[in-house]
């Protein structure tokens, strides 16, 4: 199943840490491309720069028309809002369908259309939080902690430590 995240409304001037905080999340939870729909080169560079270090790939794009992209997705698009239906009672009928997924979030006032044009509007609970916390809860929820086990092969690597730290450099 392959799983896309796309990010919509980052701001220039206040939307960096989060869009490459989004990037991250989606990495290390199981998502294989980030979309944005506006294109930020220093978010791309910040997350090129982890991927380099610790390893995988997370593909980044750019969509030019969101409406387009989200009508042409093959698979099920799910909207991560605060006023939509609360994650417990959708979610495994979620995880019946293999098909790929497309999971949308804000970051300014999102368009009302989007509720229309996606299959679930869901939320991570009904009140308001952050993108961040929505999308690694959802991710999470919906692969059910299995990324969390997920090799990643990097230069980078840490050796788990019940105290302090151990990182292995492999050449
Ligand atoms: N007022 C904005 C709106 O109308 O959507 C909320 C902005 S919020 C800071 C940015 C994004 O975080 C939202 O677009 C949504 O994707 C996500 N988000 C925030 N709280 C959420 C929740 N309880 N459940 C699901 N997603 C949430």
């Amino acid at each position: 199943m392959r799983i896309v995240v796309l990010r919509l409304g980052h701001r220039y001037t206040r939307d960096k840490r989060i869009s490459t905080h989004i990037g991250l999340v989606a990495r290390a939870f199981g998502a294989s491309e980030l979309v944005m729909d506006i294109w930020d080169p220093l978010v791309e560079k910040s997350i090129n720069k982890v991927v380099e270090e610790w390893g995988n790939s997370l593909k980044i794009d750019i969509t030019r028309d969101w409406r387009e992209y989200i009508r042409n997705f093959n698979g099920d698009r799910i909207h991560l809002t605060m006023y939509g239906i609360n994650i417990n009672e959708c979610i495994n009928k979620i995880k019946e369908s293999k098909r790929d997924k497309l999971i949308i979030i804000g970051g300014k006032k999102v368009p009302s259309e989007v509720y229309s044009l996606v299959d679930y509007n869901v939320a991570i609970g009904n009140q308001p939080h952050s993108e961040i916390a929505a999308l690694a809860v959802f991710l999470d929820r919906l692969i059910g902690g299995k990324e969390l086990d997920r090799e990643f092969k990097g230069k980078k690597r840490i050796i788990p430590q019940e105290h302090g730290k151990k990182v292995v450099k492999d050449s």
